[in-house]
């Protein structure tokens, strides 16, 4: 595999750009439509080469439960000091009138920010759940911010606002609860 720049995809100081599957980084479909694009512009317009926009890192399993994971997950978050606010589905009460409640959802916050850094989650609608936190992640929300939302009664979502909930009282212990 050529060493490569994720943000131009250009390999090396070459006039050669790999995108989608072939450069092995992010073997998803939406991933591998934007790299092509950025690949084909800047092949394009070489040499002048530009960083094409890149999206929050999003990956799901369609198992049973679904798996989700947002931001690189607690990987990718152990990186900061950050919190981490959790919620079992095991008596979320939308889950438990579908007769799906099992599982457990992750939300990381960065301590000095707030700002919202990733999610894993297994459970009902992690599909679901798993987008709306990396819409979340992309626009730089903070977990004050997210609770700020709406969050109709009674939904699988509420659970998330609980995982959030739990983060912003760990983020208000570490001091930074207003930041
Ligand atoms: C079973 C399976 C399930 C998947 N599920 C998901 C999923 O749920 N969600 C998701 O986001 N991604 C999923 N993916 C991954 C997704 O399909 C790929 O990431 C995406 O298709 C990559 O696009 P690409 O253009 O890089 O490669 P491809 O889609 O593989 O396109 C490459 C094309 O190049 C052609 N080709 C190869 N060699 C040559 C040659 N020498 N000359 C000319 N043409 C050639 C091939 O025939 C092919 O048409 C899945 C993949 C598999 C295999």
């Amino acid at each position: 595999m050529p060493l490569f720049d994720r943000e131009t995809l250009q390999c090396g100081g070459a006039p050669i750009f790999i995108a989608g599957d072939a450069n092995h980084e992010l073997p998803l479909l939406h991933e591998a439509a934007d790299e092509g694009r950025i690949a084909g512009d800047n092949a394009a317009r070489f040499p002048d080469v530009r960083a094409g926009m890149r999206r929050a890192p999003l990956g799901i399993v369609f198992t049973d439960p679904q798996i989700a994971v947002v931001g690189g997950g607690l990987r990718s978050a152990r990186e900061v000091a950050h919190v981490v606010g959790t919620v079992s589905f095991d008596d979320q009460g939308r889950s438990r009138v579908m007769q799906r409640n099992r599982g457990r959802l992750n939300v990381y916050a960065d301590i000095a920010t707030g700002a919202l850094l990733g999610a894993e989650m297994i459970g009902p609608d992690a599909e679901h759940l798993g987008h709306l936190l990396a819409w979340a992640r992309q626009l730089d929300l903070r977990v004050g911010d997210m609770l700020k939302l709406p969050f109709y009664h009674p939904v699988v979502e509420e659970g998330l606002r609980t995982a959030l909930r739990d983060a912003y009282a760990k983020l208000d212990a570490a001091g930074k609860r207003a930041a």
